[in-house]
């Protein structure tokens, strides 16, 4: 109930005014988000990495409008790329997308030709691409993009999120050799006739999938701070006999970073989802879906009047 009201909250420009003009926001912000340009985002990379992590950044940012926002949003990845490339932070640290960000809602066309783009970016600076998921209604066409792209760029990455119904049998579809793909919970508000909707069932259907990308023969990503989750993860790992360039754990920039260093600390590729960009509100309003420990601190720096 908490977690949908925030949801749509998220989608609200009077609350995000409300949000966005609070005292202490920027302190909280900073806990989840580098920064707002290229160079916090290197900055905080560069601390990662010599950290002995490896890291996804994502310009924050998401259903554009206009043709302009979209290209804008390949532009600032393109000047990224080229900064992680000349500062010696490829390959450890790739790109995520959104294919919202880059015109997805409004010309396919675009937003595809942007991606693609950013790819080709990428496959210069001698990294990656994980195309992020949306809300269900992208799910068919971020694949279908995805399919398209891995014509010319077989590295980029999927995401696919437990939540729904169909995601065991899409991980069946991508569990083939050199196929990255990122297993996540799901962070939308989606309907039930798509959605496992208890906690307990989708923690279920995410422990289906990962037995089958860990059997199988392409690259998982487990997206997860849940300690029994990744527990899971470690024991398939020893019982697939996967070493560390054989799967990775990824984790939110902010949260657990103490779980982020023991896992690296014990060997395992762990990769830091990094986001930065003056477009924080709905990122940060799913984080606080998530955890309502999270919303009690938020609420006092709302109140705070430093
Ligand atoms: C690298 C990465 C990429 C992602 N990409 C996508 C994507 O493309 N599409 C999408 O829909 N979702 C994405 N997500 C979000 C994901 O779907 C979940 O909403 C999010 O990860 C929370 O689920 P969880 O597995 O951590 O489990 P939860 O059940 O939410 O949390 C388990 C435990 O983790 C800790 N924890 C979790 N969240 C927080 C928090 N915000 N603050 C502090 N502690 C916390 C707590 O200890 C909690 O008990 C991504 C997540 C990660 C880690």
């Amino acid at each position: 109930m908490l977690r949908s009201v925030i949801l749509a909250a998220s989608r609200s420009s009077q609350v995000e005014r409300l949000v966005a003009t609070a005292p202490l926001t920027r302190d909280v912000v900073r806990r989840f988000v580098a920064g707002t340009g290229t160079d916090d985002a290197l900055r905080a990379t560069r601390e990662l990495v010599a950290d002995g992590l490896t890291v996804t950044l994502d310009n924050l940012g998401e259903d554009t409008v206009t043709p302009g926002q979209a290209t804008a949003t390949r532009d600032e990845y393109l000047a990224l790329l080229r900064g992680l490339a000349a500062a010696g932070l490829t390959p450890a640290a790739e790109v995520s997308v959104k294919l919202s960000a880059l015109g997805q809602r409004f010309d396919a066309q675009l937003a595809y030709d942007n991606v693609r783009a950013i790819c080709v970016a990428a496959d210069q600076a001698g990294t990656t691409v994980t195309l992020d998921m949306e809300d269900h209604t992208t799910t068919d066409s971020t694949l279908d993009t995805l399919v398209k792209l891995r014509k010319d760029h077989p590295s980029t990455g999927a995401v696919l999120q437990a939540y729904l119904r169909r995601t065991e049998s899409d991980c069946r579809e991508l569990a083939g050799v050199g196929s990255r793909v990122r297993l996540c919970k799901g962070a939308y508000a989606e309907p039930e006739s798509v959605a496992y909707q208890s906690a307990r069932e989708v923690d279920k259907s995410y422990v289906r999938c990962l037995n089958v990308l860990m059997s199988g023969a392409g690259y998982p990503m487990l997206a997860t701070h849940d300690p029994r989750l990744i527990a899971i993860g470690e024991d398939r790992a020893r019982w697939f006999d996967r070493g560390p360039d054989e799967f990775e754990f990824q984790m939110l920039y902010g949260i657990r970073p103490e779980e982020q260093a023991r896992l690296a600390g014990e060997g395992y590729t762990v990769r830091t989802y990094l986001p930065y960009g003056e477009d924080w509100y709905g990122y940060l309003m799913r984080r606080l879906a998530e955890r309502p420990a999270n919303l009690v601190f938020f609420g006092r720096a709302l109140a705070s009047k430093k």
